[in-house]
């Protein structure tokens, strides 16, 4: 079935999610209008899935549009922001109509269940590529940030990271565990990763900083300490790496794909203890699993604790061009 780009975008992209009061005009005309609520901040993010790099090029369509709203709500989540729309510029390399319906699907479920609404966009010819604009907003001044953890705040972090990294492995075929359940488990957690939207807004005016794990937990948290201009310790014994994973790769393997492998889309964060008592509260709504993995220090680095024995973790995490 061929149709041209203004099809395409008039069958799967004009309300795709929410339907939101505050979009004033969204996809159709040459730019969106939208209603920002008084009393906030914007919070812009960006992130780009290009096949082949972000994802394999046989990944199910549905996954694709997951993960292309997923990483984005999750770098939201990561600044306290609440999510509201969404701009995507999709470059195909042909019209594949049971392509498009699929991943428009999946984007939507996503998009939706976090009231999302999609505003506009642009559609290109050339190789698979996903670029999702988000935009959300935040209480003025209560954005998350990388910087201001401070020496005596513990390190917590969402989920159970690592398995995103396993479930690549399996998608690709370098991994095939015997169990299916815990195969098809791994895998999903790859292809349909939880953004912790409900965690990350939680969080606003408890955590000192937070940062979502994208490329491996000991470098992201890195990140969050270099930004702090503080040094971390981690309780390698106390890491919440899943049973699955454990079962599938071992549980010196699963500890090493927690810190350094990718696509998690968990939170870390950081609680001075002055706000335990909120952080018990906040784990007992239920807004995500959270675990306590180490201290904030003085100084630079992270280090990882095991028993008596201090190592430098020193793994940068994924970089383009190098
Ligand atoms: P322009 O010529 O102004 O760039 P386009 O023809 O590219 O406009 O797009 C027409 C309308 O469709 C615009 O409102 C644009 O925002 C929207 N749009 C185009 N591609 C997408 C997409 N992939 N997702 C959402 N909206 C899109
Ligand atoms: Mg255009």
């Amino acid at each position: 079935m061929a149709f041209g780009e203004f099809e395409l975008i008039a069958r799967y992209f004009t309300r795709l999610g929410a339907q939101r009061p505050d979009v004033v005009l969204g996809v159709g005309d040459d730019g969106a209008v939208v209603v920002p609520p008084a009393g906030m901040e914007l919070v812009a993010v960006l992130d780009t899935l290009v096949a082949g790099v972000h994802f394999p090029p046989d990944c199910p369509a549905a996954s694709v549009g997951h993960r292309a709203f997923a990483v984005n709500l999750s770098d939201l989540a990561a600044m306290g922001a609440e999510p509201a729309w969404a701009l995507m510029a999709l470059t195909l390399p042909s019209v594949d109509a049971g392509w498009l319906s699929e991943f428009a699907r999946g984007a939507a479920a996503l998009a939706l269940e976090h009231g999302v609404a999609l505003v506009g966009g642009d559609t290109t010819a050339g190789p698979l590529t996903i670029t999702v604009q988000l935009l959300g907003f935040v209480p003025s001044g209560m954005a998350l940030r990388r910087a201001h953890a401070r020496p005596g705040d513990a390190i917590l972090v969402s989920g159970t990271p690592g398995d995103a990294a396993a479930g690549l492995a399996i998608a690709q075929r370098q991994l095939s565990p015997a169990d299916h359940v815990m195969s098809d488990y791994l895998r999903r957690r790859f292809e349909y990763p939880t953004p912790r939207c409900a965690l990350g807004n939680a969080l606003r005016g408890v955590a000192s900083a937070a940062i979502d794990v994208s490329d491996g937990l000991g470098g992201d948290l890195s990140k969050l300490l270099d930004a702090s201009a503080c040094g971390g310790e981690l309780e390698v014994e106390t890491l919440p790496v899943s049973e699955q994973l454990v079962r599938a790769v071992g549980r010196a393997r699963a500890v090493d794909l927690a810190l350094t492998g990718g696509d998690d889309y968990e939170l870390c964060f950081t609680v001075p203890p002055a706000r335990f008592a909120q952080l018990a509260a906040l784990s007992e709504a239920g807004a995500a699993p959270v675990t306590r993995i180490g201290t904030v220090v003085e100084g630079h680095g992270l280090r990882l604790r095991r028993g008596s024995t201090v190592t430098q973790f020193s793994h940068r995490g994924f970089e383009h061009f190098v």
